[in-house]
C-alpha cells in the first residue's frame, strides 16, 4: 500500500488541506495516522466493523484488544455509550483532554471495534489536528496507538513512519506529541464507582478530587496479572514496550545502583539515569551508554522521553539495560505502569 506522508501546518492552506484529505480518507474506510496530545493514533471510522479489522491488521494486534473511539466534543459520547452524571462530571473536568472513559456501549459501535465487549472506551482529544480531523470526518474515529503491536507507542512522526509506512493510507506529521504516554483510562462501574485501568496524565488524585467518587486502582496497574485471571482491560495481558535487551528497574540511590551494576558485570550496558546522576554513572561506567531521563522531580519530561528512549535503545547493541524505578503517585504512576511492563516486572530494591 502506498502511504501518503503529509506535514500538517495550521498556518498554510496546504497544511490544513492535508487534514481535509485525511477526513475524506476516513469517510472512505481508510487508515490515517494522526497526532494527539498523548501519542500518535492509528485511526479509522469507529462505526465500521471493516475499518476496525483493517486497524487490527495494520498493527498486528489481537482482535480481542478493543479500540478507543475518539469524539470531537464530550456531548457526542451519548451517540456511542450510555452516559450518566459521572461521565458529565469527568467530561466537565477533563475533556477535551487525555482521559478515556469506559462505559456501557450502544449498538452504534460495532462489536469488532469494542473487541467483543459490552463496554466501549471513549476519548475526546484536545489536540487541534485530532479534533479537526474527527469533526471533518463526521464519525467517531477508532484509534489505538500507531505502533506495531508490542512496540512502544510512537511519540513523533518519524517513529510512526518506522512502524507504519506501507501499512496505512496516510500519516499526518505534527512533530512531537506533547505528553508522550497514552491516555488515562477510567471505567465507570455499574454501582457508580470508578476503576483506574491505565494511569496517564490525568492522575488518580485529580480524578478523586474532581468527582468525589471512590476510585479503585486495578491490580494490573502496579502488578502482574495473575495467571488465568480475566483482564479488566484486555490490553493488560499483552507483552508491551519491552526493549530487545532485558531491562531491570533499580530502586535506590546512584551509589547503590553503581555497586549493583558493577557486581552484575554485564558486557554492553545501557543506563537510563536522572540528569543529576548522569555524571556519576558516566564516571563509573565509561564504556556504557547513558541516556538522560530528565531531572529526578520532572516527571513530565520523563514521560515525554520514555518511549523515545525505549526505541532508541533497540538501535544500540546492548545486553542489559538499567533504569530507575519511578514512584507510584501522580504522573509517576503512569511511568511506573509502563516501565514495569517494559522490564517484564524485573525490579531490584537496593
Ligand atoms: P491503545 O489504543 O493502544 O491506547 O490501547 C487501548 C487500551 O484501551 C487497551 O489497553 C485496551 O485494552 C483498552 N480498552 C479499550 N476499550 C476498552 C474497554 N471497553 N474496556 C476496557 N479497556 C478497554
Ligand atoms: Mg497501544
Amino acid at each position: 500500500m502506498k502511504t501518503e506522508y503529509i506535514k500538517v501546518d495550521f498556518e498554510t492552506e496546504a497544511g490544513t488541506q492535508g487534514i481535509r484529505l485525511a477526513a475524506e480518507c476516513i469517510k472512505n474506510g481508510g487508515l490515517v495516522v494522526f497526532p494527539t496530545e498523548t501519542v500518535y493514533g492509528l485511526g479509522a471510522d469507529g462505526t465500521s466493523a471493516d475499518a476496525a479489522k483493517r486497524i487490527y491488521e495494520a498493527k498486528g494486534r489481537p482482535s480481542d484488544n478493543p479500540l478507543i473511539i475518539h469524539i470531537a466534543q464530550p456531548e457526542d459520547a451519548s451517540l456511542y455509550a450510555e452516559t450518566d452524571a459521572i461521565y458529565k462530571t469527568l467530561a466537565d473536568a477533563f475533556m477535551p483532554g487525555p482521559l478515556t472513559v469506559v462505559m456501557k456501549a450502544k449498538e452504534s459501535v460495532p462489536l469488532a471495534t469494542r473487541g467483543g465487549l459490552s463496554t466501549v472506551a471513549v476519548r475526546c482529544p484536545a489536540h487541534p489536528v485530532a479534533n479537526l480531523l474527527i469533526r471533518l470526518s463526521g464519525v467517531c474515529i477508532a484509534a489505538p496507538s500507531a505502533n506495531l503491536s508490542g512496540k512502544p507507542s510512537p511519540t513523533d512522526a518519524r517513529q510512526v513512519a518506522e512502524d507504519m509506512m506501507g501499512r496505512v493510507d496516510m500519516i499526518l506529521d505534527d512533530g512531537s506529541a506533547d505528553f508522550g504516554l497514552e491516555s488515562t483510562i477510567v471505567k465507570i462501574e455499574e454501582d457508580g464507582s470508578l476503576t483506574l485501568l491505565r494511569p496517564g496524565r490525568i492522575t488518580p488524585e485529580e480524578l478523586k478530587a474532581a468527582t468525589g467518587v471512590p476510585l479503585a486502582i486495578s491490580d494490573a496497574v502496579t502488578g502482574k496479572l495473575k495467571e488465568g485471571a480475566a483482564a479488566p482491560s484486555p490490553g493488560m495481558k499483552y507483552r508491551h514496550y519491552a526493549p530487545s535487551a532485558p531491562l531491570t528497574l533499580l530502586e535506590g540511590d546512584a551509589e547503590k545502583c553503581i555497586g549493583f551494576i558493577k557486581n552484575e558485570g554485564s558486557a554492553a550496558i545501557g543506563i537510563i539515569a536522572y540528569d543529576e546522576d548522569v555524571p556519576r554513572f558516566r564516571a563509573a561506567f565509561p564504556e556504557a551508554r547513558i541516556y538522560s531521563f530528565g531531572k529526578r522531580e520532572d516527571e513530565l519530561t520523563q514521560a515525554h522521553e520514555l518511549f523515545k528512549l525505549l526505541r532508541l535503545m533497540d538501535k544500540d547493541p546492548l545486553t542489559q539495560i538499567y533504569a530507575p524505578l519511578p514512584r507510584k503517585s501522580g504522573i509517576g504512576l503512569a511511568l511506573y505502569n509502563r516501565m514495569i511492563r517494559a522490564a517484564s516486572h524485573s525490579i531490584v530494591r537496593l
